[in-house]
């Protein structure tokens, strides 16, 4: 590890390269020669722990590996968005830290890891720090990983959720190689809203958080203007993140068919 980061001072251009599913992909190496750095055998990028509270998962463990964890963990937002990348064959080869640290856009992971709460931990020449993950997210709402960083670990909470939804928003859009995401969690106390989350995620993040602590404290069931409301507050947000129209409405509506779902939850 301390090899790697050494070569990342020493070439801050040079490429990680983890599964390289996303980079042959999407053409993220570009057409001029780059220097790759591998990532493929450095031992603690592929560890793998439990607490009583969290997983914590070395970047390089890969998706198949996260499928095949015990199913009495609570990791039911993250097995959804996984089941959703490629084949079982990609999967074998993909990690969740190749898909996390994209800089073009959020893959499918990211905005389930950003409901679960993930924190992630990042090392450079300087040494190494946790930040949740929405840290990786800039002020514009595109992606912003740090250049000549490594994403090391990730520390998902295994607390359940009482709800999640996760959706593809759509196909990719002209530029994208992959569809956006619709990703939404809730918990309930006393049959009201306690906890929730609602992202829509591709190019940019949006997720409007005045909108999810208006509905906090709310109880169950919400009425019909409740929820009309908050499709048209997503919808809004949506296109102020820069998403197309025709996602944005869908966003809304995914947010509009969630809260719907959820009206029994508290009960
Ligand atoms: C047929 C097919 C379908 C796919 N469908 C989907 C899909 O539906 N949704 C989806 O999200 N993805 C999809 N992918 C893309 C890809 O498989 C996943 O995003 C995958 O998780 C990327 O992981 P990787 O290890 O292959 O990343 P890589 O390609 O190795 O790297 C991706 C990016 O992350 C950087 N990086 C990787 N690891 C680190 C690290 N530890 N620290 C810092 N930077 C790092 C790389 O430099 C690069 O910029 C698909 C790919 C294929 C081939």
């Amino acid at each position: 590890m301390a090899e790697a980061v050494a070569v990342l001072k020493r070439r801050p251009d040079a490429l990680p390269w983890a599964g390289g599913t996303l980079i042959l992909t999407s053409g993220g190496a570009g057409d001029a020669p780059v220097s790759v750095l591998d990532l493929g055998r450095i031992p603690e990028l592929r560890a793998v722990s439990r607490s009583d509270r969290y997983l914590e998962l070395g970047a390089c463990v890969r998706l198949a590996t996260i499928q095949a964890l015990p199913r009495s963990l609570s990791l039911q937002p993250l097995r959804d968005a996984i089941g959703l990348v490629g084949t079982a064959t990609v999967r074998n080869m993909a990690t969740l830290g190749g898909n996390i640290a994209s800089r073009d856009a959020f893959m499918t992971c990211f905005p389930s890891l950003a409901c679960m709460d993930a924190t992630v931990e990042l090392r450079d020449a300087s040494g190494s720090r946790w930040s949740g993950i929405h840290a990786l997210v800039g002020g514009d709402g595109r992606p912003a990983f740090p250049a000549a960083t490594l994403l090391t670990r990730i520390r998902v909470p295994t607390a359940p959720w009482d709800a999640f939804a996760l959706h593809r928003l759509g196909e990719p859009t002209k530029g994208d190689a992959f569809a956006s995401t619709f990703a939404a969690a809730a918990r309930f106390e006393k049959e009201t809203i306690s906890e929730l989350r609602l992202i829509a995620s591709g190019r940019t993040l949006a997720r409007d958080r005045a909108l999810e602590l208006s509905l906090i404290g709310k109880r169950l069931p919400l009425t019909v203007k409740d929820v009309e409301e908050a499709r048209e507050a997503a919808g809004e947000r949506a296109i102020e993140a820069g998403f197309p129209a025709r996602l944005a409405e869908r966003f809304g509506a995914y947010v509009m068919s969630f809260l719907a779902s959820v009206q029994e939850g508290g009960r």
